[in-house]
């Protein structure tokens, strides 16, 4: 589902490459786990797949990265928004709407979306992610958790194929982040998406990932393994 053929990026003003020689393969219904210190790449490695590398933040993009068959080269991130859904780690920063069936809505009205599907999607999403009290709801008063589920809602009416998280759990409390990691693995698993999320805290995540990548140290190549075999190195 997610391909990297010896990736390298490079931003300029940089004495060396944020990502070098990066060999991934990312499969269908994985729930993968991008794992690392501050500063070793996690978010140059997923804007290169949702496309802002080398469209949006300057970086140079050497090898090939393909998301659903789609050259990230020759896509922007527009033309992969029907194959990529990203959320970040503040969602009120992203927020387009004030209450939480508007911001589940928006993501479709630029695609396009038939208004009684774009319905029909709305209501899927409320209870797939359990919101469905929560609908009328402006969205300033939402919990950390539920502010997340409703960013990770907004993306899913699109029925992405890929859904791509920067540390999504870094400002909850482990409560809200065991909830919202739980509503990941339920997508990954009833719905055959593929989830790539990064985090710097391993051990939060470790537990729900089918695939750890490891980014060891800036410009040093991921290790890639099942949890277990990560964890043991
Ligand atoms: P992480 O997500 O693991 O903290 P990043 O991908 O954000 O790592 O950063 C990797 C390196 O690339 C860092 O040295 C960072 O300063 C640099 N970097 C990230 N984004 C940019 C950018 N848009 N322009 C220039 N340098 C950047
Ligand atoms: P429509 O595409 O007309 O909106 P539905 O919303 O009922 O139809 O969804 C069609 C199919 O997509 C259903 O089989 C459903 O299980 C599946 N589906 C639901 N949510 C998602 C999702 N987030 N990603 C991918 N497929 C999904």
């Amino acid at each position: 589902m997610i391909r990297f053929e010896n990736v390298s990026v490079t931003y300029a003003d940089a004495d060396r490459p944020a990502l070098s020689g990066v060999e991934l393969t990312v499969e269908e219904g994985e729930l993968c786990l991008l794992a690392g210190p501050s500063g070793v790449g996690k978010s140059t490695l997923l804007g290169a797949v949702s496309g802002l590398v080398p469209h949006f933040t300057g970086g140079r993009l050497g090898g090939r990265v393909t998301v659903a068959g789609r050259d990230t080269r020759t896509h922007k991130p527009r033309e992969l928004a029907d194959v990529v859904g990203t959320v970040g780690q503040d969602p009120l920063a992203h927020f387009v709407t004030d209450v939480v069936e508007d911001e589940l809505a928006y993501g479709m009205e630029s695609l396009g979306i038939a208004p009684d599907v774009m319905r029909r999607r709305v209501e899927e999403t409320l209870d797939l992610l359990g919101l469905a009290d929560l609908r009328d709801r402006p969205l300033a008063t939402l919990s950390g958790g539920q502010r997340q589920r409703v960013a990770i809602g907004s993306v899913l009416t699109v029925h992405p194929k890929v859904l791509v998280l920067d540390e999504p759990t870094s400002a909850l409390d482990p409560a809200a982040a065991e909830e919202v990691l739980a509503v990941l693995q339920r997508l990954v698993h009833d719905l055959g998406t593929t989830v790539l999320l990064a985090e710097h805290r391993l051990e939060r995540v470790v537990q729900y990932a089918d695939r750890v990548v490891l980014l060891p140290g800036p410009g040093e190549p991921p290790v890639v393994g099942d949890p277990a075999s990560v964890m043991a190195v």
